[in-house]
């Protein structure tokens, strides 16, 4: 029996996957069960951020486990409390709480909002969110996430969540009330499609928030860690967040998720929160070496850079293929649309051809390469995109 075989008759059937079945990886490179390489674009959505069996995080992880792997959070342990010291130094927040996952670092922010409301707004408890925005997947979260699809399957939903449209500041006016604690968005949309947000979004949003003393939660999820060039996406935009959400890259695989809060938004007291796993040595430790190796080495500058590069590559693609409808991007998040449903069919042409890239949507790829992707890379991904890309338009014609 093959493992699709395998996975179609053992596995909850939840996921769309490629077919291909990765056995292990080096730097910018997989390697399948049939000894196939995989120049791979999607580093386990944005999370490999220093690329496969990076020695830095191998040493790490190697380390620490024959130290301690676990002791919960009722005793004190260093890797926890040296990744804590890491972050304050290295981030505009205060103080920081560990999580073992995105979904469970935004939980955890809204939390903090409700507590915030409970103490300074007279007990209001309601979190705007945005349209197309991706949160996480436990009840609360799908809630936040303002995407029909992840909503109806699971309602009724968790009362407390108003879901307005993205990238305008009016309508977060509109839906405040004095049940209103916080707002909740991304500094770019990952899962709701690239979306960027004008320049000055961020900015109305945070006089929105200090006008009616409501916390602003930018969940960096994806964006955060070097992602979009620079440690945190918002330092681009001027602003200062009450509270951060950080998971996906900050381990560059090991799981992790991290709250981050000024000292003002800081207001759990002993015995608000939780949590068995979250901030265990061995994740503490891993996540230390990537955290430390990033800002050690300007990876964010890095990523910067590169994503210029990818993003000159992409418009010539779009000049070239009128197929395509848009490219957009900053630093190493980055997409490509199209004008028809053409996103599937040119990521098995890209696989066949040894590229991993994520078809996020069926008009929509979208590009997360390790933070470390090189130039030769970049060109190299990108020549096999335009040779996909003539071969699924020469099926269409
Ligand atoms: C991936 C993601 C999450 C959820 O993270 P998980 O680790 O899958 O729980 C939350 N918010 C954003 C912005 C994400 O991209």
């Amino acid at each position: 029996m093959n493992w699709t075989e395998i996975e179609q008759k053992d596995y909850m059937q939840v996921f769309e996957r490629l077919p291909v079945t990765l056995i292990k990886g080096r730097g910018m490179y997989v390697r399948d069960n049939k000894g196939k390489r995989y120049l791979d674009f999607v580093a386990g959505i944005a999370v490999v951020s220093l690329g496969h069996c990076h020695p830095v995080l191998v040493k790490a992880v190697n380390r620490q486990s024959h130290l301690l792997f676990h002791t919960s959070n009722l005793f004190y342990t260093t890797p926890q409390l040296k990744l804590a010291e890491l972050l304050i130094k290295n981030s505009d927040m205060k103080r920081v709480f560990f999580a073992n996952s995105g979904t469970e670092a935004v939980e955890g922010a809204v939390k903090l909002a409700r507590r915030w409301g409970s103490i300074n707004l007279n007990g209001a408890f309601e979190v705007i969110s945005a349209n197309n925005s991706f949160h996480g997947r436990t009840l609360a979260m799908i809630a936040a996430t303002g995407q029909q699809k992840f909503q109806h399957p699971y309602e009724p939903l968790p009362a407390g969540f108003i879901n307005v449209p993205y990238n305008d500041i009016d309508a977060i006016k509109a839906a405040t009330t004095d049940k209103t604690c916080a707002v909740l968005i991304e500094a770019i949309q990952g899962e709701g499609g690239v979306n960027i947000p004008h320049p000055e979004y961020l900015k109305q949003v945070r006089a929105w928030c200090d006008e009616k003393n409501l916390l602003l939660i930018l969940d960096e999820v994806q964006t955060g860690v070097g992602r979009c060039g620079t440690l945190f996406a918002y330092r681009q935009s001027g602003i200062i967040p009450d509270v951060v959400a950080l998971a996906k890259g900050l381990a560059g695989g090991i799981p992790i998720g991290a709250v981050l809060a000024t000292e003002k938004a800081s207001v759990f007291v002993k015995g608000d929160h939780g949590t068995t796993f979250g901030g265990n040595a061995l994740a503490c430790a891993a996540s230390h070496a990537v955290l430390s190796y990033i800002i050690k080495n300007d990876i964010p500058s890095h990523s910067l850079n590169m994503g210029t590069l990818m993003l000159d590559g992409l418009k010539k693609l779009k000049q070239e293929f009128p197929c395509i409808a848009d490219v957009r991007g900053k630093g190493l998040l980055l997409a490509m649309q199209f004008e028809n449903n053409l996103a599937k069919d040119t990521a098995l042409a890209c696989l066949d051809m040894g590229l991993l890239v994520n078809n996020l949507k069926p008009n929509l790829l979208r590009f997360i390469p390790p933070l470390i992707v090189q130039p030769k890379d970049i060109n190299k991904a990108l020549g096999i995109l335009r040779k996909a890309l003539q071969r699924v338009i020469e099926q269409c014609e």
